[in-house]
């Protein structure tokens, strides 16, 4: 391609809102996406999601097939493509949390489909980007997927999940703060291409939680609060897309959740572990990681390495090597990473245990 041809796919269309699932046809409809439609789902409540689309659907003659998966691994993706294939589908849903989201984007950009997101859970960003975290590639990052053609979030059935899951959503928006100082860095030291509009959106759904962080610190979260929070999951995922990588919203911070999952074998959700690793990046970074430390306890989440089970020596080991698991991605960790003394220096410093 052209280099300086800068391509951006972006979804048609996205709708927040209470009680919207329903509608789910008509905006297919609206939309021409097609009438054959393979919907993949979770194993939990996200089932039942699941029938409830499927029956919509079928109520408005459409085609509709579910299939569910337990994770976001190469023979899911295998074996979702191919009943894809079977039933001659034209779209793709993903309904449910990043599972089934991550390999209904997966299989679709591969299989040619169209793919819709319907997400029941706002833990990480990925509702409305197109990338994909799956397990059994080579290394525990995100690949490219497709961007969603449809964005459908239903404020009333996300309010249901597990508060954890919602404040682990807050952690992964927090990242974006030191993964746009390490494309900035990047930028400035490797000549990396910087897109300015994306990272400031990504910059804006982090600043977005800050602001309303203090409605997070209830034990029951407000409806308000779930729209905040799903919005700004879907303004980190847009500019996933503007920048034509993760960049805007990875840097740092998700090297050493990264790392932490190689360390520990994924031992909390991926946004609490990027709550850690954004403490971290905005220490080597120099700037205020003690106010969003301050912030990730007020509304609950983990701080500590000990909050999400794993040993001091493992959280060391991460540290150093999380500059590893994605070397062309240049952060501020460098090319050599966090030393063993320094890591050590670091957990004593900002009490990471
Ligand atoms: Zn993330």
């Amino acid at each position: 391609m052209d280099r300086d041809i800068h391509q951006i796919d972006l979804p048609k269309r996205v709708i927040v809102g209470s009680d919207i699932l329903s509608k789910v046809p008509n905006h297919i409809t609206e939309l021409s996406l097609g009438k054959k439609i393979l919907i993949v789902s979770g194993y939990s409540s996200t089932k039942d999601y699941a029938n409830v689309v499927k029956d919509y659907l079928i109520d408005d003659g459409l085609e509709c097939w579910v299939t569910h998966v337990d994770k976001a691994s190469i023979d899911e993706i295998d074996r979702v493509s191919s009943i894809a294939r079977e039933v001659k589908a034209e779209i793709l849903i993903g309904v449910g949390g990043g599972k089934a989201i991550d390999v209904a984007k997966y299989t679709a950009l591969n299989s040619g489909v169209k793919f819709i997101s319907i997400p029941t859970t706002p833990s990480h960003d990925g509702i409305a980007s197109p990338f994909a975290s799956i397990k059994g590639l080579e290394r525990p990052i995100s690949v490219k997927a497709s961007t969603p053609v449809l964005v459908i979030a239903d404020v009333n059935v996300i309010s249901k999940a597990p508060r954890r899951n919602i404040i682990a959503g807050c952690g992964d928006l927090i990242g974006k703060f030191s993964a746009v100082l390490d494309w900035r860095l990047a930028h400035r030291l490797k000549g990396e291409y910087y897109g300015e509009y994306a990272a400031s959106l990504a910059l804006l759904s982090a600043k977005h939680i800050v602001k309303y962080s203090e409605m997070f610190v209830a034990r029951d979260i407000p409806i308000e609060a779930i729209r905040v929070l799903v919005e700004a999951l879907i303004s980190s995922g847009i500019a996933m897309a503007i920048a034509g990588s993760t960049r805007p919203a990875s840097g740092s911070e998700h090297l050493i959740a990264h790392a932490i999952d190689v360390v520990a074998n994924y031992p909390a959700l991926h946004g609490e572990e990027v709550g850690i690793g954004s403490i971290v990046a905005l220490y080597l970074h120099g700037r205020n990681w003690r106010k969003v430390r301050h912030m990730l306890s007020s509304i609950g989440a983990p701080t500590k390495a000990r909050d999400i089970g794993i040993g001091k020596e493992q959280l060391v080991k991460a540290l150093t090597i999380a500059h590893a698991i994605r070397p062309e991605r240049y952060t501020i960790l460098g090319e050599k990473g966090i030393s063993s003394e320094a890591a050590e220096k670091i957990i004593q410093i900002l009490e990471l245990y």
